[in-house]
């Protein structure tokens, strides 16, 4: 199947207003990325990139084959969206990571960061568990966090829209798609 079938075939009739970041410039990005987190820790800092499901799927799975160093992969889940484009700042935590969070140095890895207000509920939770480092890694970042603080690792500065695939969605649809793309 052509790249071009393909992506029909992945949309499925859908359509999705423009390509904002191309496979390319995704998957170059992730290598530079891979490379930037290899060179802030060392061997001793028994690196945990822990996920932050379902978003961050995708993007975690590319960046951890690009990451030089020995490193424990683990998940977490929390939910704020529902169905819905707007966040309801309402942060559950559905699913804690087994990995005990003790003297690792943690890369906690977001698909987007938009109003921060996931990031702020979860992060001080986390920051309770001995952790000897606690830094954020996003695939995006939207300019609507005014207040919140910049993650230590962005991949791109993302426009104002609702972004969907890799590994983004809108109502569980468009994570699949190997680009990102605006709604
Ligand atoms: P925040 O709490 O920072 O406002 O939003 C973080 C979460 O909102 C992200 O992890 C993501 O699940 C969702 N989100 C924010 N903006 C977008 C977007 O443009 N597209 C999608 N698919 N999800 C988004
Ligand atoms: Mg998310």
């Amino acid at each position: 199947m052509t790249s071009t079938r393909l992506a029909e075939a992945q949309l499925g009739g859908r359509a999705i207003r423009r390509v904002v970041f191309t496979e390319e410039e995704v998957q170059r990005r992730v290598w530079e990325l891979g490379a930037e987190i290899s060179e802030a820790y060392t061997i001793e800092d028994r690196l945990l990139v822990l996920g932050l499901l379902k978003g961050s799927f995708v993007f975690l799975a590319d960046l951890v084959r690009r990451i030089a160093l020995p490193l424990h992969v683990d998940f977490l889940v929390a939910s704020s969206y529902g169905k819905g484009k707007v966040s309801s700042g309402d942060v559950r935590l559905l699913y804690d990571p087994e990995s005990s969070l003790e003297g690792r140095a943690v890369l906690l890895v977001e698909d987007i960061v938009d109003s921060g207000t996931t990031l702020r509920k979860l992060l001080p939770r986390l920051e309770a568990r001995g952790s000897s480092s606690l830094v954020v890694c996003t695939l995006l970042h939207k300019p609507t966090d005014g207040d919140g603080h910049r993650p230590r690792f962005v991949g791109f500065d993302a426009p104002n829209e609702f972004l969907v695939g890799y590994g983004l969605d809108h109502a569980e649809d468009f994570r699949h798609l190997p680009y990102i793309a605006s709604l």
